[in-house]
C-alpha cells in the first residue's frame, strides 16, 4: 500500500491529473481531478464510478454557513483577510460566503472547518438503498466514518 498524494491516506491508489499534475490519488480524492487510468478489473471501475457517485449526494453545505463562518472567525480573533489567506481564497470570495451571497464549494467548506473548528458540510441523508450499496465498499464506509468524526 502507498499513500494518497493529496490525503496521505493508505488506500487503493488511482492515477489522476489535478491542475495539470499526475498524482497517484486515492478513489475519495480522484475526484478531484481527471481519472487517466484506473486499476485493471472492470469491477473496480465500476466501484469507482459508483463511489464518485454516491459522494456527490454525501456533501452538502449547511444552510446557516455564512453566520457559523462569521462567527466562528470572530469568536477565533481571526479578520477575514487573515482567514482568507489561510483557506487560499480572495477575500471577496469570503466576504460573499460570510454575507450569504456565496454558498462555498465543499473544497472550500473543508478548508474552513478545519480553521474555523465548525461544522458546515452535512451529509445528505441517503435513500435505503443506497446505504445498502454503501455496506459493500469497504473504502465507502471508511470515509463516512471519518466524515462523521469530525476533527
Ligand atoms: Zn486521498
Amino acid at each position: 500500500m502507498v499513500n494518497c498524494e493529496l490525503c496521505g491516506r493508505s488506500a487503493q491508489l488511482i492515477e489522476a491529473v489535478v491542475e495539470g499534475t499526475m498524482l497517484s490519488l486515492c478513489q475519495g480524492c480522484s475526484k478531484f481531478g481527471n481519472v487517466v487510468s484506473i486499476p485493471k478489473s472492470p469491477i473496480r471501475t465500476k466501484v469507482t464510478q459508483k463511489v464518485v457517485e454516491i459522494d456527490k449526494y454525501l456533501d452538502e453545505i449547511v444552510p446557516d454557513y455564512a453566520d457559523k463562518v462569521k462567527t466562528a472567525r470572530e469568536s477565533l480573533k481571526l479578520d477575514q483577510q487573515t482567514l482568507a489567506l489561510k483557506i487560499n481564497e480572495k477575500l471577496s470570495t469570503l466576504q460573499r460566503i460570510e454575507s450569504g451571497k456565496l454558498t462555498p464549494t465543499i473544497t472550500t467548506a473543508r478548508k474552513l472547518e478545519k480553521e474555523l473548528r465548525i461544522r458546515i458540510v452535512d451529509k445528505y441523508n441517503l435513500p435505503q438503498s443506497n446505504k445498502l450499496n454503501l455496506q459493500n465498499e469497504k473504502l465507502t464506509i471508511g470515509d463516512i466514518i471519518k466524515l462523521e468524526k469530525d476533527d
